[in-house]
């Protein structure tokens, strides 16, 4: 056994701590260890514990049944399901409002800021995507954009609250009434924000009105396993009407075999993660979930500050929740983010798209706020070193290069060495300079980018 541990801890050297701040994407630390092993013991205890069947586990009913209520009881009502995450609730929305409308050609309509997993769903499920533009003020959609986007295929449209790029909410009530005056579907993807936002409005800020209660939303996604603080693999989809609920699910008594009725994607899975989501609900509770949500908006409000006080950079739009995104127009932020990660903080780089400049995220928890001043000291260093040094200089001709590139003809060994001559190391392991590769991957259309990064993945694993 201390063999294996021995062993797990040398494959996580290289490893972005999940603990601590510093990493301001993936992990959501409350900064209370005590929360996490809460999760982490009710996880292990559920572990072997299989979701197929809840006639032979009841405890996962009564367990999804509190965790799902819990969510309800905050973002409006209606009527839910677990799921492993965003991607699932996402995937599960739109399966049942295809189910429900029948359409031979269905579309989904929703803005350039909408997660992929929108994406992804679509092209699981047989339906196309129709993406209207945002402001490029405030990152947001317009209702009549939407409105003019609906088309007899549509079978939902999308609004986020908040988005992830910007952290800004669209305009939901506006949204779903124009939806609704059509006869159509409105998802809110409150993935990031639906455990987010009802704390951050108790704890003062301004938050309009997002969820099922609002006129014409017909669903909503919240992930528990972000704001939530709960171990990955747990998020909630909720339907207004329990018939769109039972759209999502899945059955199946064509074989000789035991009798499927699925409400997810998955069907045999342990019950850990919503053993972990369970547990995290009730350790922190509502003034758990309160405190953090007060340190949250304290530590977004001083981080926005501090940027805006930073020579060179500007912060994009103005973020309504604790995901904040900020640009330049003088140093390179492929360059900062590289930099930052040197000084030992993970900053995201996000591309720039739909006329939206590159530039770098942060997700704002609730452990952010005792470490606000080191991270923006970090960040204006980071920021000093790449006015030293300068934008980066791509090789001449190379993206051109890349763009013309027929990937097929290219095996992953020789996409290894085309990576390694722009100085990335596919082999793995110690702090990837990513500049170069951000700049590259930048300077090129969405569809070369999704190719590149397909071989990439598949060249990580050879
Ligand atoms: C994270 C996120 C998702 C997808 O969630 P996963 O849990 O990663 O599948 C969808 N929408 C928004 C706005 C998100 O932030």
């Amino acid at each position: 056994m201390s063999d294996l541990l021995a062993e797990v801890s040398r494959l996580r050297a290289d490893d972005l701590p999940v603990r601590g701040g510093k990493v301001t994407a993936y992990v959501y630390d409350t900064g209370l260890p005590a929360v996490h092993e809460a999760a982490a013991r009710v996880y292990f205890e559920m572990l072997e514990t299989n979701t197929l069947d809840p006639t032979a586990f009841p405890s996962v009913v009564a367990m999804e049944k509190e965790v799902v209520g819990a969510v309800a009881a905050q973002l409006g009502g209606g009527h839910g399901i677990f799921t492993s995450g965003g991607t699932e609730s996402i995937m599960l929305a739109v399966k049942a409002a295809r189910d429900a409308s029948g359409a031979a050609e269905p579309s989904i309509v929703l803005p350039v800021t909408a997660h992929p997993a929108f994406h992804k769903a679509a092209h699981y499920l047989g339906v196309s995507v129709i993406q209207v533009p945002v402001s490029l003020e405030t990152f947001t959609v317009s209702a009549d954009d939407v409105a003019a986007a609906i088309t007899p295929s549509t079978i939902m449209v999308v609004v986020s609250a908040p988005s992830y790029p910007q952290g800004v909410i669209d305009p939901v009530a506006e949204v779903a009434a124009v939806a609704a005056a059509r006869g159509v579907p409105c998802h809110v993807d409150a993935c990031v924000g639906g455990w987010l936002l009802p704390w951050l409005r108790l704890a003062g800020a301004e938050v309009p009105p997002f969820d099922l209660s609002v006129p014409g939303v017909t669903s909503i996604s919240c992930d528990l396993h972000k704001f939530g603080y709960a171990p990955k693999g747990a998020s909630v989809v909720l339907f207004a009407d329990p018939a769109m609920r039972r759209r999502a699910y899945f059955a199946s008594a064509a074989w000789p075999g035991y009798t499927v009725i699925n409400a997810t994607v998955q069907s045999s899975k342990s019950a850990g993660p919503l053993g972990g989501a369970w547990a995290t609900l009730r350790a922190l509770g509502r003034d758990g979930y309160l405190a953090l949500g007060r340190a949250t908006l304290e530590a977004s409000v001083r981080l926005r500050e501090g940027l805006g006080k930073i020579h060179g950079l500007r912060v994009l739009g103005s973020p309504g929740s604790s995901l904040i995104a900020f640009a330049s127009d003088e140093v390179d932020v492929f360059v900062v983010a590289d930099e930052a990660r040197r000084r030992g903080w993970f900053i995201q780089p996000q591309l720039s798209y739909a006329g939206i400049p590159a530039n770098l995220h942060i997700t704002v928890t609730g452990v952010t706020l005792a470490g606000v001043d080191a991270m923006l000291s970090v960040i204006a260093d980071s920021v000093a070193a790449a006015r030293t040094r300068g934008p980066v200089v791509v090789p001449d001709g190379l993206v051109e290069l890349v763009a013309s590139l027929d990937l097929s003809t290219l095996d992953d060994e020789e996409f290894g060495a085309l990576a390694a001559s722009v100085g990335v190391d596919l082999t793995g392991g110690g702090q990837p300079e990513m500049a170069v590769v951000n700049t590259i991957l930048d300077a090129l259309p969405a569809a070369k980018r999704e190719e590149i990064l397909v071989r990439f993945l598949s060249s990580i694993y050879t």
